[in-house]
């Protein structure tokens, strides 16, 4: 059976204090709760040290939001894989599409980011996904394709082990419109051939494929129980304790 994640990405909210109560109320909830799925919080970088600590009494993951495409030296304001490494940082997100528009983060930026990951043992969840207008003009599987061949397909079958996929839909991204299950069904069977035609069968049903985009603690449980959907990469939802361990409960 694939690995289930539902990981949260906060992006830029939360002062300390209220991160580290957050940390805290999701650590402590935690303890009573038999999960499915492995949790993963995101906070900003700042905090991922904290968050680090709490993990290690507690049954979480942490990841970042965000890494260099370099290895170090003058890029002021950069996070290295290295320096994540250094506190312990499991996961990290990459190609999410606020770092696309606003940054103007390409597919072969994001593979060098993904390369530096995995120089220093940590799991991309590597996003892809199409805007509203791909959508309507039906290219969104061609999208879909592109971003992943671009960013992940000079991966050997033993590094590309080390991926987890997240479909979201830009469209769907903090709007409140989700895609529907069969939406998500079908560009996540879609994900899993193009994988199965790159690396094989095995790599293709051992791949973990994530839905991110509007999913909450109302949705999550229709949305997780198509078969090609392996959890959630959340955003608004994973701010409140509640909310992130219902979902994290709707497998
Ligand atoms: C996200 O930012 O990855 C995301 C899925 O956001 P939201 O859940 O708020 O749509």
């Amino acid at each position: 059976m694939r690995t289930q994640i539902v990981a949260g990405n906060w992006k830029m909210n939360k002062n300390f204090a209220e991160a580290e109560e957050l940390i805290g109320a999701i650590a402590s909830e935690m303890e009573d709760k038999q999960l499915k799925c492995e949790v993963v919080l995101c906070p900003p970088a700042l905090y991922l040290e904290m968050a680090s600590d709490y993990a290690d009494e507690s049954d979480f993951f942490v990841g970042a939001q965000n890494v260099s495409e370099h290895d170090e030296g003058a890029y002021t304001g950069e996070v290295s894989a290295a320096m994540l490494n250094s506190v312990d940082v499991d996961f990290c997100i990459v190609g999410h599409s606020e770092r696309r528009k606003y940054f103007h983060e390409d597919n072969y930026m994001l593979a060098n980011k993904v390369n530096r990951l995995l120089d220093h043992e940590i799991i991309t969840i590597y996003c892809c996904g199409e805007v509203l207008e791909e959508r309507e003009k039906n290219i969104h599987f061609d999208i879909v394709e592109q971003q992943i061949k671009e960013s992940l397909f000079h991966l050997s079958e033993d590094e590309f082990s080390n991926i987890v996929l997240a479909y979201e839909p830009v469209w769907a991204i903090g709007t409140g419109v989700t895609a529907t299950p069969a939406q998500a069904q079908e560009m996540h069977a879609f994900i899993r051939k193009v994988i199965k035609n790159k690396y094989g069968e095995e790599a293709a049903e051992s791949t973990t494929i994530l839905y991110g985009g509007s999913c909450n603690a109302a949705n999550a449980k229709e949305l997780f129980s198509q078969a090609d959907v392996d959890g959630g990469l959340i955003g608004g939802a994973s701010l409140k304790a509640e909310d992130f361990l219902t979902i994290a409960n709707s497998f």
